[in-house]
């Protein structure tokens, strides 16, 4: 009964990913290919094997700014639009293998246009990939479009987001260093997507605190936050006392507002110590609406399935809890209510049903 699920046990279960960064999860040897086709030579090594891990090694500095240093490289070979279709299939493809049913992949446009596309270009190239990689591989990809938060073009890249909406653009996010670029920074753009009944997340409450928590959901009105890990910083749990929650963590809680936390990630860039002690734990206990995500796959060789299977060995979670994450996850997509339900009927819910009825393999 109790049995604890493996790996290959957590593959087969249908799952759900909302944060997954596609400059950030390229296969190695798919970098060395379009670095010679792109003649981009910045690459530290040429060889697929000792790339994967230069790239593991460098992200496990400790630092989200060192962290984010390795994205100049997977940046940097997606300059054309062949590149964009091809890493966005192979993403979908990925994504698929691992079990994956639905994801929201997101990127920023604008770091894409250096050798002349245009971000329209850019946007469809990523969704040509994302609708061929889906079709073939029988999985669902909406794409957010991301604004960087050091840089002033979020309103630009916000009206992309409601031009493409219909087309496979389902919201928009910004992400970046969190400390010094408020996401206040951006108000015009967020302002401009609710009036346009658009869906957007912001990234909050990882490299920074609760007032960037508040600014992102009081101010701006974030649907969502991408980690938002640094709610714990409002919830006094002393041992052996029932935990009390301040007052923007009760209103996250109460409004149901999705934290799309990271676990691997989170302890690459120092906002969590090890995943025993990530506030995944006591948030999960406490109720939030917590979903389980990758951040960066190739920079945290993990994988949808490979962050469960963490989170097992850490806090001895079974296919209920698993299920929990994945309905929460499916809940908060920004596609329309009607798609989310019959995913969550027509698949999350039987398949999980199917696994628990067989329980894990011997
Ligand atoms: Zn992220």
């Amino acid at each position: 009964m109790n049995e604890r699920l493996t790996l290959e046990d957590i593959r087969r279960a249908p799952k759900v990913l909302l944060h997954d960064h596609l400059d950030g999860g390229l296969r190695p040897e798919t970098i060395v290919d379009l670095a010679r086709e792109g003649g981009y030579d910045d690459l530290p090594s040429t060889d697929p094997a000792n790339l994967g891990t230069w790239f593991a090694e460098a992200a496990n500095s400790g630092s989200l700014e060192r962290y984010l240093e390795t994205f100049s490289h997977t940046v940097g070979v997606m300059q054309s639009a062949e590149a964009l279709t091809r890493v966005a299939y192979e993403c979908a493809e990925d994504l698929a293998n691992d079990g994956v049913v639905y994801a929201e992949v997101r990127y920023a446009p604008e770091l894409h246009t250096e050798t002349g596309l245009s971000l329209e270009q850019v946007v469809e190239a990523v969704l040509e990939g994302f609708e061929r990689g889906g079709r073939e591989h029988g999985i669902r990809v909406g794409t957010l479009v991301t604004a960087m938060r050091h840089q002033a073009r979020s309103m630009e890249i916000a009206e992309l987001a409601v031009r493409y909406r219909d087309a496979g653009v389902v919201g928009f996010d910004i992400a970046g260093a969190e400390a010094g670029y408020p996401p206040t920074r951006h108000l015009d753009a967020f302002e401009y997507l609710q009036r346009e009944n658009a869906h957007f997340t912001i990234h909050a409450g990882e490299g920074f605190g609760l007032p960037s928590i508040w600014q992102a959901i009081q101010w701006c009105g974030a649907d969502r936050l991408g980690h938002g890990v640094r709610i714990i910083d409002d919830i006094e749990a002393a041992a052996d006392q029932v935990p009390e929650l301040g007052r923007l963590a009760a209103y996250v809680r109460d409004k149901r507002i999705p934290l799309e936390m990271c676990p691997t990630s989170n302890i690459q860039t120092g906002a969590a110590k090890s995943i025993a002690e990530h506030p995944i734990g006591l948030l999960r206990q406490l109720n939030f609406r917590i979903t389980v995500n990758t951040d960066n796959r190739l920079m945290s060789g993990t994988s949808v399935s490979r962050e469960f299977a963490k989170l097992v060995d850490a806090f001895g979670y079974g296919w209920d809890d698993l299920q929990w994450f994945t309905v929460n996850a499916m809940k908060s997509a920004f596609i329309p209510f009607p798609e989310r339900l019959e995913l969550i009927n027509g698949v999350i819910k039987p398949g999980f049903a199917q696994l628990k009825w067989r329980g894990p393999k011997p």
